[in-house]
């Protein structure tokens, strides 16, 4: 599928003249669009929710677009919960799907009322201690373990992963949990990442919904709920096919259909906790080319950097580069786009085939809107871009500014030598 950004050159020269390069940019219709059809997806489920995961795009005025779809939030810190209270979400729309959790963020999360999902089976003690009770709502993380395998490719290892409790500490979990006072249960496995394959959800959904239906037998827990967790990918490269929501949504209905139903199920809620499908395609990062370098190898350094999306340093990620006015030229150079990080890891891309950069050009780095902006971090000191919303009438409005040396310095207040930045 050709990849094309949802902004045009000449708008992209508008907001140039506002709000210097560079930054994240946002499109409020596609992220519409996406939210109605995945609510579209699973509305033969009447319990079901979406509770976007923070972590993923963690900034209000975009999860205020997705509430207005029903969204809830997935929060797994402190800062998570914090956000997600000071915009009017609490209560049951929070999921606390956290591991190896301080003890204090229990505190927060029981506070607000979120459902609590816990990691582990040694949380039970450790949540009644802290808290002082079991809330009559909870929900427990399934690691089945080994690989997980979509015919004969595999997926991911759960075996390998540090989240969520083993089918034997599940099943005592869930009877200690009704002992302790719990009414209301849910599940919760998240089992592979970036899916890009219509086949995943149904898959996990059996593995989750059979588990399911063994607990209710075994332990006559009220099992309200099952959360699909995260994974649902997109497609980073061009040559990928997009998951398409509605064969997602049917496929998880027929397992329903097929799995719960029979055993008197027919009431369990479904949830997701979807941050990559929500917003990675709807996001992008613009850097404009400010040098180029003839040496061993041909490079483009950005006014961007790996502090302002991690992901190709970090897991050699695969992101798309539109050169801004030269879609129709021909791939005629071999590129690194690089930052300015002194870490050789710092490159957008690693001999990326492109039309020819001039200094000045303006790239589109796609689909950067969920786990981007999130992951950065201030190595060599550079700082976080602003993030803008592309609105659906076409203004831009700045939903984040962009980091000030004064922000990088503010945790000395200790030193009085830097108190006086600006
Ligand atoms: C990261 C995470 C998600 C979201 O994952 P995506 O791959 O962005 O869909 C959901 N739930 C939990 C518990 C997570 O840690």
């Amino acid at each position: 599928m050709k990849k094309e950004p949802f902004v045009t050159l000449e708008q992209l020269e508008e907001i140039t003249k506002t709000y210097p390069t560079p930054f994240y940019l946002y499109d409020e219709k596609g992220i519409r669009e996406n939210a109605r059809a995945l609510k579209e997806a699973f509305a033969w489920n009447p319990g079901y929710k979406e509770y976007f995961a923070v972590k993923a795009t963690p900034n209000p005025y975009l999860i205020n677009i997705l509430r207005d779809y029903g969204c809830g939030c997935d929060c797994s810190s402190m800062t998570e919960l914090m956000l997600s209270d000071a915009i009017g979400v609490r209560g049951e729309d929070i999921m606390f799907s956290s591991n190896d959790t301080p003890a204090e963020e229990f505190v927060y999360a029981a506070k607000l009322g979120a459902v609590i999902n816990l990691d582990d089976y040694t949380h039970i003690d450790f949540l009644e201690k802290t808290i002082g009770y079991i809330p009559e709502t909870i929900s427990c993380r399934y690691n089945p373990g080994g690989v997980f395998q979509i015919s004969n490719d595999i997926m991911d290892n759960p075996g390998d992963s540090k989240y969520g409790m083993t089918k034997e500490q599940l099943f005592d979990a869930y009877k200690v949990l009704m002992k302790k006072g719990a009414k209301r249960f849910g599940l919760h496995a998240f089992l592979a990442s970036n899916t890009v394959t219509n086949e995943y959800y149904p898959m996990l959904a059996k593995v989750l919904f059979e588990v399911a239906v063994e607990l209710k037998k075994e332990t006559g827990a009220d099992i309200q709920f099952i959360n699909l967790s995260g994974g649902i990918g997109i497609p980073y490269r061009p040559d990928q096919e997009a998951n398409d929501i509605r064969a997602i949504g049917e496929g998880v209905r027929r397992v329903y259909e097929e799995v719960l139903v029979p055993a008197g199920m027919g009431n369990v809620a479904i949830y997701t906790e979807l941050g990559r499908f929500m917003m990675g395609p709807f996001g992008c990062l613009v850097t404009r080319a400010i040098h180029e370098k003839h040496t061993h190898k041909e490079y483009i350094g950005c006014d961007a950097c790996a502090v302002n999306l991690m992901r190709p340093a970090m897991y050699g990620a695969y992101h798309h580069i539109t050169v801004m006015g030269k879609e129709n030229e021909p791939l005629s150079h071999v590129y690194d786009v690089t930052g300015s990080l002194c870490e050789n890891n710092d490159k957008f891309a690693i001999d990326r085939e492109l039309p020819k950069i001039d200094k000045g050009d303006l790239l589109v780095i796609h689909d950067t809107g969920a786990h981007g902006f999130a992951m950065g971090y201030n190595y060599n000191g550079k700082l976080k871009s602003a993030e803008l919303l592309l609105k659906e009438d076409g203004s831009v409005q700045l939903i984040r500014r962009a980091e000030t040396a004064k922000d990088y310095f503010a945790t000395f207040d200790c030193f009085d030598m830097l108190k006086d930045l600006v």
